[in-house]
């Protein structure tokens, strides 16, 4: 059975053929470095991990953009709040993301660019759609550039919505044309920084949300690509906003759409108005980060995952049934070659059904254990080695019991960083130093070709 997906946009699960065969391309909204990492932002970022991990087991090549959008009225907001720097402050909560993503096991995209570094892509963009009359300058000759919603009549399409009985964009009209148009370009506002604009053809600006992410999708992945992801969240009107662009543009943008659910608060929405958020670091005096992984991965992808108080002993638990399996057997068996189970295959095959996938693996961890039990070497032996190849491919992290505060890890992670640029100076002392100083904290460190990998010893 082939990669079977859920496509959003044609509400359907179809065969996922990519469109260079051999090659995956996939662009996933990232987050606005606005504020720390939520349990939603964690969750989206792990699914697309999940999926990218299988679409390489199964031998394909895949470039993963996630970007970082850097510059956006809550950044300035939020930065203003605490008399910071925007650009700084952007930077430090990008990188609270990034400890973040790494703790949890998730894999670095292959590009994360940062809006700010783009703006000449989506001038040029915004150009085009001016020429091919979907877009305008602001009819009060501000900066301001909408897209016109009224020139596109696929608009949308993405979530077969009529024009009429839309929601209107929330942002200031002045200048628009229509309700529903929205801002490509935002002209300067007197308080707001002067760093925080750039010179366009059509005065002091700065960029829409929207406009970022179909101008860093061309860029790097071309006028088509596989599959867009991103929580469900952003589906309506940002996700619309990004298909109305690109195609106005010409470009057939993504061929597969796809959303993942949201995380509730023991059924309850996380909201802020009702208090019930719960933050990484909160969760990290329950469970580990690898328990973490573990529960975020525990339910389809395409379904609600609700946190109730016994989440993380739960899958603690269960990460504790397959690690104590694994070190009986290398005791008493080899590992072979042998893959994943057709069993796991097909869950993983159908629309990425990971919860599926893990109960394959837990009865292969039984019957580990009962062969154990009856000293049935062979079997342990490939019992083990299909456990070990599960684990590999869901990317979960076992013999992880202690938990990594989000500031350990950000100390870590900067220390991995500077090494690195140790070692790309050639200054392998000043690297060696820095080693030390990472395994005084009982961290191990594991160099692949392209980036290092680190945990913490329990
Ligand atoms: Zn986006």
């Amino acid at each position: 059975m082939a990669l079977e997906l859920f496509d959003s946009k044609t509400q359907t699960v179809r065969e996922f053929v990519p469109l260079k065969p051999g090659f995956v391309s996939i662009y996933v909204c990232g987050p606005t470095v606005q504020s720390a990492p939520h349990l939603g932002h964690l969750r989206s970022a792990l699914v697309y991990d999940l999926l990218r991990r299988w679409l390489e087991f199964n031998e394909t090549s895949v470039t993963l953009v996630r970007n970082v959008t850097d510059i956006d009225d809550k950044v300035l907001v939020n930065a203003k709040a605490v008399e910071r720097d925007w650009q700084e402050f952007a930077k430090e909560v990008e990188q609270t993301f990034n400890s973040a993503y790494s703790a949890l096991g998730i894999l670095e995209p292959t590009y994360s660019p940062h809006a700010t570094e783009h703006i000449h892509d989506m001038i040029s963009l915004v150009e085009s759609l001016i020429a091919k009359g979907h877009a305008y300058q602001a009819e009060d000759g501000s900066a301001n550039v909408f897209f016109d919603t009224s020139s596109w009549p696929s608009y949308g399409s993405l979530t077969n919505q009529k024009l009429d009985n839309m929601e209107g964009e929330a942002e200031s009209t002045f200048g628009k044309k229509n309700v529903h148009d929205f801002a490509l370009f935002k002209a300067h506002k007197a308080e707001e920084p002067e760093s925080a604009a750039w010179i366009t053809p059509w005065g002091l600006a700065r960029p829409g949300w929207h406009i970022e992410c179909s101008a860093m999708a061309k860029h790097f992945l071309g006028e088509s690509f596989d599959i867009h992801g991103g929580g469900l969240d952003l589906r309506f009107p940002h996700h619309e906003n990004e298909l109305a662009q690109s195609t106005a543009n010409g470009d057939a943008f993504a061929n597969f759409w796809s959303h993942n659910a949201l995380v509730t608060i023991q059924g309850q929405k996380m909201s802020k108005s009702l208090g019930n958020g719960i933050s990484v670091e909160e969760l990290l005096e329950v469970g580990s980060w690898a328990a973490i992984r573990y529960w975020l991965s525990s339910s389809q992808y395409r379904s609600n995952l609700d946190y109730v108080p016994t989440s993380l002993t739960d899958a603690q638990a269960a990460l504790d049934r397959i690690n104590s399996f694994i070190k009986r057997a290398k005791l008493e068996a080899d590992v072979i070659d042998t893959g994943v189970p057709p069993a796991f295959t097909n869950a993983m095959n159908s629309d990425l059904n990971v919860p599926g996938a893990l109960a394959v693996l837990h009865e292969m961890v039984r019957a580990g254990n009962t062969a154990l039990d009856s000293n049935e070497s062979q079997t342990v032996s490939s019992c083990l080695s299909q456990v070990l190849a599960m684990v590999e491919v869901l990317g979960l992290m076992l013999d992880q019991p202690k938990a990594v505060s989000l500031e350990l890890s950000q100390k870590i992670e900067e220390l991995v960083e500077l090494r690195a640029q140790a070692k790309a100076n050639k200054d392998f002392n000043r690297a060696d130093e820095i080693r030390v100083e990472l395994t005084n904290l009982g961290v191990t460190l594991e160099d692949l070709p392209n980036q290092t990998i680190w945990s913490i010893n329990g």
